[in-house]
Formats: C-alpha cells, sequence, structure tokens
C-alpha cells in the first residue's frame, strides 16, 4: 500500500481536485490511502471564524462562514453541476453545524475550541474528493481520520499514542482495503480518549501521512506538492535552484530543523523508523521523477543546499560584574529566555558575553531588555539575516556573503552559517 498527500494547493479549486483524479489513474488497481489537506486557504479562513466566536462578532461570523461555504460550493457546482448529487446535503449539514457553534457556549480553552472548528477544513475538503472520486468510477472509501489517530488532550499540536493509533488503523482501517483500492482521509486531525477532535499542528497533514504509514507499515509515502521535489534553496530567494535526488532521513531532518520548510518537520521520525521511503513529487508533473528521501546518505554532499532566514535579531550578554559565561550564568540565561518563550536560531558564547540569534517578529525587545538590563549589558543588533549552507565549500561561502558584512559565523564539518547584515 503506498501513502499520498495532496496538500491544500493541490485542491484549492476543481481543476486541481481532476488533476489528483488523473494522479490517482496513474495507479490502477494499486491500494493507496490518500490523505488530504483543507482546499486552498480555507484552514487560514477558519482560524478567523474562530476569531469571531471568541469575540461573539456575530456579523463577522455569519459572514465569514458565509464566504467559506460560497467557496466550496463554487467548487462543488464546477465538479457536480446537478444538484441532485448527495454531497450537497453532506456539505449544507456541515455548515449547519458549523453555524449553530455560534449560539454554543465558547469555552475557556480556546485550543480545544480550535481544534473542534478548523479541522473542518479537512472533513469538508475530504468529502468532496471522495465525493468526486466516486463519481469518477474510482473505487473509493471515505475514511474519519479523527477516529484513527489517537492523541493526548494538547489541543492544537496533539501528541500521538502511537500504540493506539497503530491497533485503530490495523483494526479499522487497513480491512477495509478488502473491498476498495482507494481509503480517502484527512491531514491534520486525530482524536482523544474521550473521542474530542484534536489537531496536530499547522501544516501537519505532511506528518498525518507518516502516521498513517508507520502505523500501516505502507511501502512507501508521495507528498504531491507543487515544486518539482525538494529544491536545494527557496526559489524567492536564489537563483538557480537545482533539485536533490535522493537524501537521507538525517540529512531531511537537519534541513527542516535549520529552517527548510518542504516538508513538515515531524514526518520523518515515523518513516526512518520503519525504513519507509518518501517521495516528494509534483503534482504538475507527476510522472517526473522527484526527490527520495531515504535511508542511504550517499548522495547527501552532492549539491550543497542553502536556508536563508530573514529579519533576524542578535542580542549579546554580558555580565555587569565581569564574571565568566560559565555553566551557572548560562542556567540563567536560559532559565530566563525559556521564561519568555524564545526560541534560539543559533548562539556563540565567549569568555564574557553570550549571544543569540531570534526571529525579530517574535520576541519583544523591550521585555528582552527589562529582565536582563539590571545584571547584564545587553547589545543587539536588529534586521540580519542568517544563512545556514549545507555541505559548503568556498565557492558556496564566498557566494553568499559577498558585499555583505558577517556579524558571526560557525562552521562545523558539514554546514557553515552566518549571520549576515
Ligand atoms: N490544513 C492545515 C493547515 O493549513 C494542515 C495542512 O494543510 O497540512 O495548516
Amino acid at each position: 500500500m503506498l501513502v499520498f498527500k495532496f496538500g491544500g494547493a493541490s485542491v484549492r479549486d476543481a481543476a486541481a481536485i481532476q488533476n489528483v483524479a488523473s494522479i490517482l489513474s496513474l495507479y490502477p488497481g494499486k491500494k493507496l490511502t490518500v490523505v488530504v489537506s483543507a482546499m486552498g486557504k480555507s484552514t487560514n479562513k477558519l482560524e478567523e471564524i474562530v476569531e469571531a466566536l471568541e469575540t461573539k462578532n456575530h456579523k463577522l461570523f455569519s459572514g465569514l462562514v458565509d464566504e467559506l461555504e460560497e467557496f466550496h460550493m463554487d467548487i462543488m457546482a464546477a465538479l457536480f453541476p446537478e444538484r441532485h448529487f448527495k454531497i450537497y446535503q453532506t456539505i449544507e449539514e456541515l455548515f449547519e453545524k458549523l453555524r449553530s457553534r455560534y449560539e454554543a457556549v465558547f469555552s475557556e480553552n480556546k485550543s480545544f475550541e480550535y481544534d473542534q472548528v478548523v479541522s473542518l477544513g479537512e472533513v469538508l475538503s475530504s468529502q468532496i474528493v471522495s465525493a468526486y472520486l466516486i463519481d469518477q468510477d474510482f473505487s473509493v472509501q471515505w475514511m474519519d481520520a479523527r477516529k484513527l489517530i489517537r492523541t493526548d488532550h494538547s489541543y492544537q499540536e496533539g501528541k500521538v499514542d502511537w500504540k493506539k493509533t497503530e491497533q485503530l488503523v490495523r483494526e479499522n482501517m487497513l480491512p477495509s482495503f478488502i473491498d476498495t483500492d482507494i481509503l480517502l482521509t484527512q491531514g491534520f486531525v486525530g482524536h482523544t480518549l474521550e473521542g474530542f477532535t484534536t489537531t496536530l499542528g499547522r501544516e501537519g497533514s505532511d506528518y498525518t501521512a507518516g502516521i498513517l504509514a508507520y502505523c500501516s507499515e505502507a511501502e512507501s509515502v508521495t507528498i504531491w506538492k507543487d515544486v518539482p521535489g525538494m529544491l536545494n534553496a527557496d526559489p524567492k530567494y536564489f537563483e538557480n535552484t537545482k533539485k536533490l535526488e535522493a537524501i537521507s532521513f538525517k540529512e531531511a531532518i537537519e534541513l527542516s530543523y535549520y529552517g527548510a520548510s518542504v516538508i513538515h518537520p515531524k514526518t520523518i521520525q515515523p518513516l526512518q523508523n520503519r525504513n519507509i521511503p518518501l517521495y516528494v513529487k509534483s503534482f504538475l508533473d507527476p510522472k517526473s521523477d522527484g526527490t527520495v528521501i531515504q535511508a542511504s546518505s550517499s548522495q547527501d554532499h552532492l549539491i550543497p543546499s542553502y536556508i536563508f532566514k530573514f529579519d533576524q535579531a542578535l542580542y549579546s550578554f554580558t555580565p555587569k560584574d565581569f564574571s565568566f559565561i560559565v555553566e551557572e550564568n548560562l542556567s540563567v540565561i536560559f532559565g530566563k529566555l525559556s521564561d519568555l518563550n524564545v526560541k534560539i536560531n543559533l548562539m556563540q558564547n565567549s569568555a564574557l558575553s553570550f549571544s543569540i540569534l531570534v526571529d525579530q517578529n517574535k520576541v519583544k525587545r523591550t521585555q528582552l531588555l527589562e529582565l536582563f538590563q539590571k545584571e547584564y549589558e545587553v547589545k543587539y543588533n536588529e534586521d540580519l539575516s542568517l544563512v545556514t549552507i549545507r555541505h559548503y565549500d568556498e565557492e558556496t561561502i564566498n557566494q553568499v556573503t559577498k558585499g555583505k558584512e558577517v556579524l558571526l559565523q560557525q562552521r562545523t564539518r558539514h554546514t557553515a552559517r552566518f549571520v549576515l547584515k
């Protein structure tokens, strides 16, 4: 069995959904688990709906729900011209339920409310895509991922209970392949022991594909994207990008740790654990090879990869009492940073100072200064960028640092990082 994942862009309109069907038709008779995301930008819209529910703004709420419904109805009108299709009733009922949430109590636990509402995007999408595939004579069954993936109660970032999920997949999902070829389900969603819906974190549908592949010991996972595979840099910031043909699980985790955003970072681990290859392929050119991520690292070093992070701020802390930056000082600094929930992109210390690089927009400068200024002299520098090069050489370094001031650099055997002004 193969697992396929189609993200929001690959189901954003009727033509895109028809394209999904044409990709699936390249795999006749094959057993497929197909995971879909919410259509287009529906998840963002649903997040706005949650805000409107919280602030009890009825006008805003009903306007947003109307827009979301219209968006789905337009897609359905193109896919199912005759309104007698049962899917219209299914979708209308889902919207009726959403509208009725306005009358319900919005509990103290906003993350809980979020999950109950925002998960709807994937439910709508999977219902429409499965109805279309059935209409096109594919052998398809709709599957409720909220009944397969068991998580804890961490709403908005459910932690998977692997044992229970594996049991549910084996008992409730795999037997359905006896009389169907394609099981179509939702990304991003799970459920608690009590049956409440949870979500796995934004962009979590890739992770769903990884979880289902792990639990069913699938042959492979394919993530269908609007790029030809994993590129060695983001084409928005880099000319002449190259496609990586094959990289190891370890390399993929390293790249996503440094900020490459092609695959949701949690996706790799379950696949690595069961040695299930992951393909990243283009839904615009489905017959081309794409990138494979697998166990072997023999090709990792062939092409250097570049990861850019902009809007960075560099803070340096020097103890006012002239004490050295050793373990005690570091533990105080880390304690304070963790209290502020600061995520560090890079750090470095010398005898008397400790420097961190952070996302400028995520860290409140005044708060940080307030917390440290009594005991430390704090200096900062903003509007910087961080460039990470995996498998660098001098030429690649010159290329990215040319004409820039290097404020800080770090090199290990495979990775070079530069803070640039
Ligand atoms: N629909 C969710 C999101 O936009 C999950 C996903 O697409 O992966 O974050």
